[in-house]
């Protein structure tokens, strides 16, 4: 019921503004509008702040059916989800509070500040610095990369407190857009999701109350961590769902378009290409929505399966959109038709919440 609803809204509300979205780079508004008019911004934050209450599985849903259409608007939900759950997993109930109701009532969007310029894979070499100064902490530095920057009201901000003790020396904070001091970059020029801002984030002295820690100083490290654990797997989610919605428009195109005097889906080269690109899509979506069970439940084994199923996943995800253009052809290779884009939104599958070279570490180091 939940995929049929998504499904609807996103082919109704959100598909017709795809291409143009792309092609202006301009932040999907149409799809924030609908998704918040239905609830569906940011559905797993919990009923007790508010929010929908939907768990891992169902949230990776909602994720798959948009990006099956737009996956600049996936990272609505996704997004406000990374942002978020630091302060879920390890902020103090009035943080909580503050800043979950905000959040569900779609008044406010959460960003996640991890990446800087010279700390990407290596996250911890991160040079924010934070600094207490009475009852409040005194922040300074540039996160990149920020996904909604300038969009979203609220950041979780990872920052080193103790320059000694490098990933146990790191602290995670809410700071938000109104905070003195905070500013955004020129919005990045990229390949594919176009309509997801990716910006800069300047801290200039942000003077923020020290209740606005999440968890314990020297904790913000492993809460970052132990958060992408959670939502690498709604990355996979967005990647099974550009598959999909790649496979999707390849089927309908092949049973139309003639060569020979008949349509390309009699050709049995043709009919091997689709059932290659679904049998991966099926083998992905069972890892992913595996992951997600692990994931509500809090399996131990959550960290591989996490990395397994995002690595996976957006490596499908490269190769079936690649094999959609493959099947139209020359008209595949034009923005005449979805499939280019889904080609190029795919690629950042493969690179953020840790390129999938940092997944296989990842996966090496937490062996089933
Ligand atoms: C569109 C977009 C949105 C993003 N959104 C966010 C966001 O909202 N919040 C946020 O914090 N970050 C975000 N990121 C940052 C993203 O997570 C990083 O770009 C990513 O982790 C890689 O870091 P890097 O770009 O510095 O590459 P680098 O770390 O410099 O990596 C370059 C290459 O070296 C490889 N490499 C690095 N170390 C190793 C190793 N030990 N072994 C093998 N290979 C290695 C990498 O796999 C990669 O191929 C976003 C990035 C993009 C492009």
């Amino acid at each position: 019921m939940l995929r049929d609803a998504v499904r609807s809204l996103a082919e109704a509300k959100i598909a017709p503004h795809a291409a143009a979205v792309d092609e202006e780079a301009r932040f999907p508004r149409e799809a924030l509008d609908a998704l918040t008019a239905n609830d569906l911004h940011a559905v797993h934050v919990p009923e007790e702040y508010g929010g929908a209450g939907a768990d891992a599985l169902a949230t990776v849903i909602v994720i798959e059916e948009v990006a099956r259409v737009c996956a600049s608007s996936s990272l609505i939900p996704a997004v406000n989800k990374l942002g978020s759950l630091p302060v879920i997993l390890s902020g103090s109930e009035a943080l909580k509070k503050k800043y979950m109701a905000p959040l569900a009532r779609g008044e406010a969007m959460f960003s996640y500040c991890l990446s800087e310029p010279d700390a990407g894979s290596d996250a911890a070499g991160m040079k924010t610095r934070a600094v207490r100064d009475g009852d409040f902490w005194v922040l300074n530095g540039v996160k990149r990369w920020i996904t909604n920057a300038g969009e979203s009201e609220f950041y979780t901000v990872m920052a080193v407190t103790d320059p000694e003790k490098r990933s146990k020396g790191i602290s995670a904070f809410v700071v938000e857009k109104s905070d003195p001091g905070v500013s955004f970059g020129a919005p990045e020029k990229k390949l594919g999701i176009k309509g997801s801002p990716t910006r800069e984030v300047y801290l200039d002295n942000v003077r923020i109350p020290a209740d606005r820690m999440i968890g314990e100083e020297g904790t913000g490290f492993a809460t970052a961590m132990r958060t992408l654990d959670h939502t690498r797997i709604t990355i996979a989610a967005q990647a099974l769902g550009i598959a999909q919605g790649a496979l999707d428009y390849a089927k309908g195109y092949v049973k139309e378009r003639k060569q020979f005097g008949k349509p390309i889906a009699d050709f049995q080269g043709v009919q091997f290409m689709l059932a290659d690109m679904a049998m991966k899509i099926e083998a992905a979506r069972q890892l992913t929505y595996a992951a997600a069970a692990k994931s509500e439940r809090g399996d131990s084994d959550l960290t591989f399966q996490g990395a397994a199923a995002k690595c996976f996943a957006s490596d499908v995800a490269m190769e079936v959109t690649t094999d959609a253009v493959q099947l139209l052809g020359g008209y595949g290779y034009t923005r005449d038709y979805p499939v280019e884009r889904m080609m190029r939104d795919a690629k950042i599958t493969q690179i953020y919440e840790g390129t999938n070279q940092v997944q296989r570490i990842v996966m090496a180091r937490n062996l089933p």
